[in-house]
């Protein structure tokens, strides 16, 4: 029988970490840029590279930080290692559970801004929604995040770092000197990138820290365990595919350009058909199946048979799977979600036209860590309910 709990806050208490002045962080390097640090400091050439595969596997794959607890490195290496460099988190500074065990975690990063970090826990698997960027440059709206002006991007550091710090609270680090790879069942198995920002306008910090989570001696994640959620930035995509590689979710949403235009305004940039040609290139840029169409529901805007069936005949020949998501209501969202019958009989539309059209389960309501419920504590730039709607002419 399950038991009905009531959310918990805890407030972390994170002890002042005291950096060496000037030290380097290692968190979220590439392997190249590991490499020079260490040739830097005085590391001969010829043993950079087995020196970068050890530290790697210490930091990604066990998650040591401590420098002297690196047994299979020598002492006076290991020494100057804790001279020059320091491996370095961001700071969880609350941490919400939600009855159904979902975790919210509000992180601070370098400058005192935060932002929100989910770990949703399922019977076979645990996903963590991981965050790009502090606010967002987009206005979508129907998206909490979108209300809020972008701070800054995050460094691929703070995006491995969210990963870090949730395997650290799971306590799911493999113990030092066990295998690489992929390690069986884990409780954080799935990385999703559809936390706060749009993943694609920080291309750079999100490649690197998905290199990370996918390298065998790292994280250790199969690619198609990471997918990557973005709104639409069209020129990116076929780059995302190449460089990256993971699974691809778009935030699709409505089937005309009219209703697009006001719920994701980026599509006065690219619109639906410049979208759905650079998605058809995806699966064979990327060597992935399937792309995966999010559809918030939203009472009376988007949620008719029509555009059930107009969805069908727009993305027919994309191998696809529908995720349909009953909007999150956040205080003051101009929108209300779509009655329960009228999700399903859209489901049902786009099922029997042979796509997956899975209803996704709301999780950690009670604490605000919906999808789309995001929005860092710090930044309290709100626009009204009114503003919005002037500006989507909703
Ligand atoms: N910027 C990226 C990723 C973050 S948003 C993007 O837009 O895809 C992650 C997903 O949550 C997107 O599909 C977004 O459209 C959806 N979302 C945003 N606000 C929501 C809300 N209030 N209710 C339900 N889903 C929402
Ligand atoms: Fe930004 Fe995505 Fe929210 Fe749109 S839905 S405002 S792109 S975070």
């Amino acid at each position: 029988m399950s038991q009905i709990q009531a959310p918990i806050t805890q407030d972390v208490l994170t002890i002042p970490r005291k950096l060496p002045e000037g030290a380097r962080n290692l968190v979220g390097l590439t392997r190249p840029q590991l490499r020079d640090a260490l040739i830097e400091i005085g590391t001969p050439e010829k043993q950079a590279k087995m020196r970068v595969n050890q530290l790697w596997q210490w930091i990604y794959h066990w998650g040591v930080r401590d420098f002297a607890l690196m047994t299979n490195l020598a002492k006076d290496f290991r020494a100057k290692l804790a001279d020059n460099f320091v491996i370095d988190l961001p700071e969880i500074v609350s941490k919400n559970v939600s009855a159904d065990g979902t975790r919210k975690y509000l992180v601070k990063i370098a400058g005192g801004h935060e932002v929100e970090v989910v770990y949703i826990p399922e019977t076979d698997r645990g996903t963590l929604c991981v965050s790009s960027q502090v606010g967002c440059t987009l206005t979508c709206s129907f998206c909490h995040t979108g209300t809020q002006k972008l701070v800054r991007n995050l460094t691929p550091g703070e995006i491995v770092g969210q990963i870090m710090l949730v395997r650290d609270d799971l306590g799911e680090w493999p113990a030092p000197g066990t295998g690489t790879g992929e390690n069986g069942p884990r409780l954080l198995s799935n990385i999703v990138l559809m936390g706060m920002g749009e993943p694609l306008y920080n291309f750079e910090g999100v490649r690197d820290a998905m290199k990370i989570a996918m390298d065998g001696e790292g994280i250790a994640l199969s690619r198609r365990r990471i997918t990557l959620s973005t709104s639409g930035v069209v020129p990116e995509i076929a780059r995302a595919a190449e460089e990256i590689g993971c699974m691809l979710a778009v935030s699709f949403h409505a089937t005309t350009d009219e209703v697009r235009n006001k719920l994701v305004p980026i599509n006065k940039r690219w619109n639906i058909e410049t979208l759905l040609d650079a998605l058809r290139e995806y699966p064979r840029l990327s060597n992935s199946e399937r792309i995966t169409f999010e559809y918030v529901m939203l009472k009376d805007v988007n949620d008719s048979d029509e555009d059930a069936r107009r969805l069908v005949r727009l993305i027919k020949g994309i191998p696809a799977k529908i995720n349909l998501i009953p909007f999150n209501e956040w205080p003051g969202s101009p929108y209300e979600r779509s009655d329960w019958s009228r999700i399903e009989a859209f489901a049902d539309i786009v099922h029997k036209a042979g796509y997956a059209s899975p209803i996704r389960t709301p999780r950690g309501e009670d604490i605000m860590a919906a999808c789309g419920q995001l929005k860092s504590a710090t930044e309290r730039a709100r626009k009204s309910r009114a503003q919005i709607a002037a500006e989507t002419g909703s």
